[in-house]
C-alpha cells in the first residue's frame, strides 16, 4: 500500500540470435533485465518478435553464466577461480613464449558471428598486426562462407543485393535450402503476410523435407539431398529451350554465358528430374513460375551452404537471376539469408582466415599493403591462414599450441566430434572466453573468461539485408564478466609489452565507439563503404544499409541497379560448375543420408536457449526421424531407441516416424550436444569433408544406418 510501481527503463537493442536482426526494446531496472517487447520502429521486425526473442529476458542472469576468471595450471583436474589480471598476464606469457619458440603460426583464434563488429575488429588486429598470423577463422565458417564465394565469382563482392522488403515484393520466390519458418520466423511471417495481401505471389519450395516453410508453398521440390547444382541447370536447359532467358541484359551486363550454355546443353530436363528425384511435370511447372513472373527472388541458406559442393550451388543459383536479368530492380535477385546474428559483420571486418578488414582478401599483396599502412605495421602475415576444419586439424596434429576460442562452441559445432575432442584435450594451452561455462568447449578450456552477453555490451551488427543496428547495453554482467572487446584489448596490450615493448600501443581503445571509428576507415572507397557511419548517426537516424558513405543521408536499400557490378570491368560473371555427388553417398553399410537442421525454439548448441524450460515445449528431446517405411523396414516402432551409426560415430537415441522426410533419408536437430545426450553430440556423426573454395564443411550429408537397440 501507498507503494507506486516504478516503470521499467527502455534500451533499444537488437535480437541476439538470427541473421533476421529484428529491433528489441530491453525493459530493465538499471540491475536486471525485466521483459523484451519488439521494437515497433525497427524496420526488420516492426515489433514482431519470434519465440526465441521474446525470451531473451529469461536467458541473462542464470546459472549457467561464467562468472569469473578461472584458470587451471598444468593438467589439473579443475580449474580454479582467479582474477583478471593473474588471467590475463598468464594468457599473454604462454601466447608470447608460444609465438616465441614456435613461430607465430603456432597460435589460432576461433571466434563467432555471435561477436559484434567490435569485438571483431579488435580481434582481427590483434591476430594479423600484432601476432601476424592469418590463422583467425570464425563460426561463420560453418554458415555462410560458401555464399561469400558464390557473391565474389558471380558479382564481384560479398554483397548480399536485395532487401526485406522485396520479398514482400517479389512475384515468384524460390526457397532453398532454408526453413525460415523455423530459422528465420520473423521473416517468414512478413512472407506469409505479404502472400495473404497478394495471393498471386508464388512460392516454391525446394527442400528434401516437407518442413513447415512448405505450407506457404505453391510448389514443393522434394529433390534428392545435394542434387541442387543439377536442378538449377536443368532450370537453366529450360529456360533457355523455351526463349525465356533476357538476351539483352545477358549481353549489356554479363560475362560468360558462351560457356554455361555449353554445360547446361547436357542437363535435359528429363535426366535432371530422374538424377533429382522429381517429376518432369515438378520442373517444367517451377521454370514456367520463374519466366512467368514479373520479379524473381530466391533465397536460401545452409541447405546451399553446408556442403562440399557450396560454391558450386550458390553460382549455379545466381546464373539463374543473371541469365533471367532477375536482379537490380525491386522484388528480384538473389538473396542469402545469414544464420547468425553478425555474420554479416565478420565478412565484413575480415573475420574468415582468408579475409582482411573491408572486404579484402589475405592472399592479395596490394590489400595487405592497405591495411598495413593504415594500422602502422611494416607488413601483415602472407601465409594462409586455416579454416575451421583445418585448424582444429593442425591443433589435433600439435602444429597449433596454443588456441583462443571466443563465443562460441566448437567441441559440439563442428563435423567430426570426437576427432575436435581429442584436440582441445591435446592442446597445450585452450582459452576460452564466453558468457556460458556450460559448453562442452568450456570443459577443455585451461582458462576461461568471463564475457558479457546481450543486453550487458555495446556495439554494432549488420544482418541478412546489410542493415547496420545498433546493440546496446541495459545492465551490468554477472560476477565480474566484462566486454567481449575490452578483454581482447586488454590481452593484446599486454601481448604486446611481451612481444614489441617500448612501441606505441596498436589497442589503445577505450570504447567501442573507438574501435568502430577506426574500423570503417577501411571500408572507405569499398563496395561496402559506410565510412559516413558511427555510432552518433545510428543514433540520430536509426538502423542503415552498407553502403553509407561520407555525406549520406540514407542507407542503400538496392545494389546493382545500373547493371554495374563490383568487377574489374563491371560485368557479372555466369560460373560454369558442373553438378558433382555429395562426397558421402549410401552404400550397403550405411543405406541412410542424414540430414541435420534447426527447431523453431531452439539456437545452435543451445548454451543460451537451454536455459530456458519453456523453450522446451515445441521440442523436448533430440528424436531422430525416419519415413515410416523405413522403420517398418527395420521392424522398427515409432518411440523405440535405436542406435544411429555413421563411419565417425554412433549415438542412442528415440526415433520417430516422419512423414516429411523422403524414404531413405534421415533427420535430426542440430542443436544437442552432450550435456543432453549423455555421451556425445551429433556432430560425433558428421562428416569434416569440406567445399574446395569455400571450405565450408558438409554437415548436411552422412551416410548413416540405424539398429534397434534393447533395453536389458
Ligand atoms: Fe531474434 Fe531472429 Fe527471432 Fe528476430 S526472428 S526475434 S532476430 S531469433
Amino acid at each position: 500500500s501507498g507503494v507506486v510501481p516504478t516503470k521499467p527503463t527502455i534500451t533499444a537493442s537488437t535480437c541476439c540470435y538470427c541473421g533476421v536482426g529484428c529491433g528489441v526494446l530491453i525493459e530493465h531496472d538499471g540491475e536486471r533485465i525485466l521483459g523484451v517487447q519488439g521494437d515497433p520502429d525497427h524496420p526488420a521486425n516492426f515489433g514482431r518478435l519470434c519465440s526465441k526473442g521474446a525470451s531473451l529476458h529469461l536467458t541473462g542472469d542464470v546459472d549457467a553464466r561464467a562468472r569469473y576468471p578461472e584458470l587451471r595450471l598444468g593438467k589439473t583436474p579443475a580449474r580454479s577461480r582467479t582474477d583478471w589480471d593473474t588471467a590475463l598476464d598468464h594468457a599473454a606469457t604462454v601466447f608470447a613464449d608460444t609465438i616465441t619458440a614456435h613461430g607465430p603460426d603456432s597460435v589460432a583464434f576461433y571466434i563467432s558471428g555471435q561477436l559484434l563488429t567490435e569485438d571483431y575488429y579488435a580481434f582481427n588486429k590483434l591476430a594479423r598486426a600484432m601476432v601476424h598470423t592469418n590463422n583467425i577463422d570464425s563460426n561463420s565458417r560453418l554458415c555462410m562462407s560458401s555464399a561469400v564465394v558464390g557473391y565474389k565469382r558471380s558479382l564481384g563482392a560479398d554483397a548480399p543485393p536485395c532487401s526485406y522488403e522485396d520479398i514482400e515484393q517479389s512475384d515468384c520466390l524460390l526457397i532453398v535450402g532454408s526453413n525460415m519458418a523455423y530459422a528465420h520466423p520473423v521473416l517468414f511471417r512478413r512472407l506469409e503476410a505479404a502472400k495473404a495481401a497478394r495471393p498471386q505471389m508464388r512460392i516454391i519450395v525446394v527442400d528434401p523435407r516437407r518442413t513447415d516453410t512448405c505450407e506457404l508453398a505453391d510448389l514443393h521440390l522434394a529433390i534428392l539431398p545435394g542434387t541442387d547444382v543439377a536442378l538449377f541447370h536443368g532450370l537453366l536447359h529450360l529456360l533457355l529451350w523455351e526463349g525465356w532467358i533476357d538476351r539483352a541484359y545477358i549481353d549489356a551486363h554479363t560475362q560468360g554465358f558462351d560457356e554455361l550454355k555449353l554445360l547446361v546443353r547436357d542437363y535435359s530436363p528429363a535426366s535432371v528430374a530422374r538424377l533429382c528425384g522429381i517429376s518432369l511435370e515438378e520442373l517444367q511447372h517451377c521454370a514456367r513460375l520463374i519466366s512467368s513472373a514479373p520479379t524473381f527472388l530466391s533465397l536460401w541458406c545452409m541447405g546451399l551452404n553446408q556442403s562440399t559442393a557450396g560454391s558450386a550451388k550458390n553460382s549455379a543459383l545466381i546464373n539463374l537471376h543473371l541469365a533471367t536479368g532477375q536482379i537490380g530492380k525491386p522484388g528480384a535477385g538473389p538473396f542469402s539469408l545469414t544464420g547468425q546474428p553478425n555474420a554479416m559483420g565478420g565478412r565484413e571486418t575480415g573475420s574468415l582466415s582468408n579475409l582482411l578488414p573491408g572486404h579484402r582478401e589475405a592472399g592479395n599483396p596490394e590489400h595487405r599493403a592497405e591495411v598495413a599502412a593504415y594500422w602502422g605495421v611494416e607488413q601483415l602475415p602472407v601465409t594462409n591462414g586455416l579454416s575451421a576444419v583445418e585448424l582444429f586439424d593442425a591443433v589435433h596434429d600439435g602444429r597449433i599450441k596454443a588456441l583462443w576460442i571466443a563465443c562460441t562452441n566448437p567441441a559440439q559445432s563442428l563435423p567430426d566430434q570426437q576427432k575436435i575432442h581429442e584436440a582441445l584435450s591435446r592442446c597445450p594451452c585452450v582459452v576460452v572466453q564466453d558468457a556460458f561455462a556450460t559448453t562442452e568447449t568450456c570443459s577443455f578450456a585451461d582458462l576461461l573468461l568471463p564475457a558479457a552477453s546481450w543486453g550487458e555490451k555495446d556495439g554494432t551488427v549488420t544482418n541478412s539485408e546489410r542493415r547496420i543496428s545498433r546493440v546496446r547495453r541495459a545492465v551490468t554482467p554477472p560476477g565480474e564478466a566484462r566486454t567481449d572487446w575490452s578483454i581482447i584489448c586488454d590481452f593484446a596490450r599486454r601481448l604486446e609489452q611481451r612481444l614489441r615493448p617500448g612501441r606505441p600501443s596498436l589497442f589503445d581503445f577505450t570504447s567501442p565507439e573507438a574501435l568502430f571509428e577506426e574500423y570503417k576507415g577501411l571500408t572507405a572507397g569499398r563496395d561496402l563503404d559506410y565510412s559516413g557511419l558511427s555510432h552518433a548517426v545510428l543514433e540520430q537516424l536509426g538502423p542503415q544499409q552498407w553502403p553509407f558513405p561520407p555525406g549520406a543521408r540514407q542507407g542503400t536499400p538496392r545494389l546493382y541497379l545500373d547493371g554495374r557490378f563490383s568487377t574489374a570491368d563491371g560485368r557479372a560473371r555466369f560460373i560454369a560448375e558442373p553438378y558433382r555427388a555429395a562426397k558421402e553417398l549410401r552404400d550397403a553399410r550405411y543405406p541412410l543420408l542424414l540430414n541435420t537442421g534447426r527447431l523453431r525454439d531452439q539456437w545452435h548448441g543451445m548454451s543460451r536457449t537451454g536455459t530456458a524450460a519453456q523453450l522446451f515445449g515445441h521440442a523436448p528431446d533430440a528424436v531422430l526421424g525416419l519415413h515410416p517405411d523405413d522403420l517398418r523396414q527395420r521392424q522398427l516402432r515409432h518411440g523405440d531407441l535405436v542406435r544411429l551409426r555413421s563411419r565417425r560415430g554412433s549415438l542412442i537415441l528415440p526415433v520417430h516416424a516422419d512423414e516429411a522426410l523422403l524414404p531413405g533419408q534421415a533427420w535430426l536437430p542440430m542443436h544437442w550436444g552432450n550435456r543432453f545426450l549423455k555421451g556425445l553430440g551429433i556432430n560425433v556423426l558428421t562428416q569434416p569433408a569440406f567445399d574446395p573454395l569455400s571450405k565450408q564443411p558438409e554437415l548436411k550429408i552422412s551416410a548413416v544406418d540405424v539398429e534397434k537397440v534393447e533395453l536389458p
